[in-house]
């Protein structure tokens, strides 16, 4: 199937003005949502088990054979729209067979359509595994919420049921710093993602410049919602939540390409405070706020199953099943889910189409977002 791969330097650079899983893209081009964007779950095994994991509930020990791939091949060939895919888990790397047969081969197939791929790495693992997969990937996705190797021990063993040394924790920490810096100096586009909590909300500025400096090329930041493992860690209040992010934006290097993700601040909020951040947000340099993905342009695959979810951490069972199913067609079905319709709201004006059921469920119970407009 595949005859030749697309050089990387002839697709277009990923930058602030060209963000291929914002849906305002394809929303803006087509009029409506479409599907352009999948998310395929290739294991549920990892070495960690993170406090906030978004997955964490289905993370298991052991896991059977996947789905054939040309199966999983054949659905995203019946989407003629399709512009990116991402791999994730656990920890997608976790099995080296697992990068070789099934990864591997994934992403050749999206370089050859000139389809835009990311993975979701914890990057704790040995390099070898990795260099496998940079030739063909245009995004390694990582979570970076620390400061030093104490954070990270803290954070990321919380939930297992083995007991793992704090001398494990480390040499897991260094061999993450290790190959991001490895992986971001031999041209790989390395984006960390950190999160907004009760732990890295005051921070955030110190972790920004541990991330410029092991070489990443994005720094994402998204608040973290109860779900899964996080369910029952504290959340912060939006108060807090802005000020993590005006504190973040006084001090970060803007150099450096900064993405704001899954914001609980919309251009219809009434408070004064949230609507100066908004605009502030719109006049940084180098800064994006990408829309919510789940629902909008994407699915969620999981490939041991072929159920298809609208994300892969929210509570709405699967819409469908690839062995029965287009994708296509399970987007459709999505787009008249009665949920879909309490957020599918869109003010062109703002470049906002909506919020993420998530932040609905935090912030804005009480809200009929279809009822607002942007103000601008
Ligand atoms: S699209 Fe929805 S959430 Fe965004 S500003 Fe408009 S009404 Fe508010």
């Amino acid at each position: 199937m595949i005859n030749k791969i697309i050089p990387p330097h002839t697709l277009t650079p990923l930058s602030p003005e060209y963000d291929p899983w914002d849906p305002i893209r394809s929303l803006q081009r087509y009029g409506k949502h479409i599907l352009t964007s999948v998310e395929l779950t290739v294991t549920n095994l990892c070495n960690m088990r993170c406090e906030h994991c978004a997955v964490g509930e289905s993370l298991t020990l052991t896991e059977g054979p996947r789905i054939p791939l040309a199966v999983v091949l054949k659905r995203l060939d019946e989407i003629e729209q399709l512009e990116t895919i991402s791999i994730t888990g656990g920890e997608p790397s976790y099995h080296e067979k697992t990068v070789r047969e099934y990864i591997v081969p994934l992403l050749k197939y999206a370089r050859d359509r000139g389809i835009r791929s990311q993975i979701n790495s914890n990057l704790t693992l040995d390099l070898g595994r990795y260099e496998l997969i940079a030739p063909y990937l245009d995004v390694m996705h990582i979570s970076f919420n620390y400061l030093s190797a104490d954070d990270f021990f803290k954070v990321g063993f919380v939930r297992t049921d083995r007991t793992v040394s704090r001398a494990t924790a480390e040499k897991l920490y260094e061999r993450m710093v290790e190959n991001t810096i490895a992986l971001s100096k031999g041209g790989l586009f390395v984006s960390a993602e950190s999160m907004i909590n009760y732990r890295t909300h005051d921070k955030l500025p110190a972790i920004h410049r541990l991330i410029a400096e092991m070489g990443c090329r994005r720094h994402e930041v998204h608040p973290m919602y109860p779900s899964a493992f996080a369910a029952n860690l504290p959340v912060l209040s939006l108060a807090e939540t802005r000020s993590a992010i005006s504190n973040l934006l006084d001090q970060r290097n803007k150099q450096l390409w900064m993405l704001l993700g899954t914001l609980p601040f919309y251009a219809c909020g009434t408070n004064e405070e949230d609507r100066k951040l908004l605009a502030r947000l719109r006049s940084e340099p180098n800064l994006t706020v990408r829309n919510d993905p789940d629902g909008r342009n994407r699915l969620n695959v999981n490939t041991f199953t072929g159920d298809v979810y609208v994300t892969d951490f929210s509570d709405v069972p699967p819409l469908g099943n690839i062995h029965r199913d287009t994708l296509s067609s399970v987007f459709a079905r999505w787009e008249e889910h009665p949920l879909n319709r309490t957020v599918n709201c869109h003010c062109p004006a703002a470049g906002c189409c909506g919020p993420n059921l998530l932040v609905v469920d935090s912030y804005y119970k009480d809200v009929n977002f279809m009822e607002r407009k942007a103000i601008l």
